[in-house]
């Protein structure tokens, strides 16, 4: 182990240490997270060092720290198995995504996620669901990795945002003790308040949000290289949010949605996954309008469409959390979003002596 894995290991030390394990597909996703670094670092000049890499652990979940002075983002090998395994079985089922490839070749008999639960915490488990099933039809099998790609830029993009937005950098200064973040929504107390914590969250959503959007711009009018055979994704503003928010809303369906209960919901540091992935598809709007893009309204649609697709596929692969909490929740959460929007004003003046770039504006949240 060399003195970086060393310290990434030590960093994570309590949530399983780094995953060492040699393995193509791992390895895949090891680097697969380095290049988001390359892609931030010309409009991040002064942000620090990250050291990225895989935590050994089942569990959905990732993370970003401050420790002894250096920053660590992790993402857990659980993750990266939990959303091939999903994306893989939505896929071998013939009537999802039916304009994709050669579903003809997909069976009919019922799939099932390999997870497990333990005290509400959701890991990959091989034992436990139809083990190896995946797409017959390979170029199904290729979407279903650029879905698992789609949510781990955000889950990656989201993690970079809590570090160069200032977000570690201001709870390291609260304390003297070394301050980390974690995505998974059941965790608790990483800030001075649960309402200031669910801005921070918003925060690093929108960071997500922006470079999801400045990926696409960048690989679709800027050289980058779009991936083998996936023109249809990188087609246009609409065909790419359209996988993108399918893959996002399911990585938040996975920490299963429930019926909006207000009292539970401002006592939590993150909004509920229905409520954040609403606040998310609401940033992209904010974006499209920002920049003037004609077909904001419709790649909205697109986006809210999937939350009904990722309902039905959910139901295919028995996994399957009460479905339509997105909609029966969304007139009720309408306040509880604003009274996070609204809060931005006292977060942005305390995020920026630490942050590495602008913030978004005070007013105007994007
Ligand atoms: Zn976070």
């Amino acid at each position: 182990m060399n003195y970086k894995d060393k310290e990434f290991d030590e960093a994570f030390k309590l949530r399983g240490g780094i995953c060492s394990l040699d393995h193509l597909e791992i390895n895949s996703y090891r680097d697969y997270g380095k290049n988001h670094s390359d892609f931030l670092r010309p409009r991040y000049p002064d942000a620090p060092e990250v050291n990225y890499s895989l935590i050994n652990s089942d569990f959905l979940n990732a993370a970003a720290a401050a420790y002894n002075g250096n920053y660590f983002i992790g993402v857990n090998l659980g993750t990266c198995a939990l959303l091939s395994d999903l994306f893989l079985k939505i896929l071998a089922c013939p009537d999802t995504f039916p304009h994709i490839g050669n579903p003809s070749l997909e069976s009919v008999e019922k799939k099932s996620i390999s997870a497990s639960l333990v005290n509400g915490f959701i890991y990959y488990d091989p034992l436990n669901g139809t083990s190896s099933t995946k797409p017959n039809d390979s170029f199904r099998a290729r979407y279903a990795a650029e879905l698992v790609h789609h949510a781990l830029d955000f889950l990656i993009f989201h993690e970079y945002g809590h570090i160069f937005r200032g977000h570690l950098g201001y709870l390291s200064s609260l304390s003297d003790t070394n301050a980390n973040f974690n995505f998974d929504l059941f965790h608790t107390g990483v800030s001075d308040s649960a309402l200031n914590s669910r801005t921070l969250e918003m925060d690093a959503d929108s960071f997500a949000a922006n470079n999801s959007y400045l990926k696409f711009v960048s690989i679709r009018y800027f050289n980058g290289q779009i991936p083998d055979g996936l023109d249809f994704v990188y087609k246009d503003l609409n065909t790419y949010f359209g996988g993108w928010s399918f893959a996002v809303y399911s990585l938040f369906k996975l920490f299963n949605m429930t019926k909006f209960d207000e009292l539970t919901a401002k006592r939590s540091n993150y909004p509920p996954p229905d409520v954040r992935s609403r606040m998310i598809f609401g940033n992209i709007a904010s974006i499209l309008n920002r920049d003037s893009v004609e077909n904001g309204n419709e790649i909205v649609s697109t986006m809210v469409e999937s939350v009904k697709l990722v309902d039905e596929a959910f139901g295919k692969i028995t996994y399957a959390p009460a479905n339509n909490v997105w909609f029966s929740n969304y007139e009720q959460v309408t306040p509880y979003i604003a009274e996070i929007i609204d809060n931005w004003v006292n977060l942005h003046d305390l995020l920026l002596p630490f942050s590495y770039g602008d913030l978004p504006p005070k007013q105007g949240f994007v």
